[in-house]
């Protein structure tokens, strides 16, 4: 648990969400301003900043958000079709919230990066 983070809030149930998956290690919930029809985070529940702070240690736990995503994009039917999944990394990165998290969009045809 990190001060003031607000994925921390979400993981220990102080702040409300959309949750569409929970486990002991993952969370997965909607987006509060989504950017396509199917727009979910994935994140872990410990607080690891971001991809440039994933240990050996945490480096289990990755794969296994991965995994998580792949379910989901299953469940949310746009697997077949396709879907982005893309994690921002610091604040030249895109990042906001300092909590690692996995975007999954999809049901919109993606366009460039940048
Ligand atoms: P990023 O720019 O990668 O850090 O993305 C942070 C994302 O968190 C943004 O898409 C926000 O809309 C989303 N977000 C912020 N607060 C909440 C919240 N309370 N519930 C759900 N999503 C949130």
């Amino acid at each position: 648990m990190a001060d003031d983070c607000i994925f921390c809030k979400i993981a220990q149930g102080s702040i409300p969400a959309t949750f569409i998956y929970q486990d002991d290690e993952i969370m997965a919930f909607r987006d509060i301003n989504p950017h396509a029809p199917v727009h979910v985070l994935i994140c872990p529940r410990q607080h690891i900043t971001n991809v440039a702070e994933v240990t050996d240690q945490t480096e289990p736990l990755m794969g296994r958000l991965i995994k998580v995503a792949a379910d989901i994009a299953r469940q949310e039917n746009v697997a077949d079709k396709g879907f982005r999944l893309l994690t921002n990394n610091g604040p030249e990165g895109g990042q906001v919230v300092m909590h690692l998290h996995f975007h999954l969009l999809g049901g919109r045809q993606m366009k460039g990066l940048g």
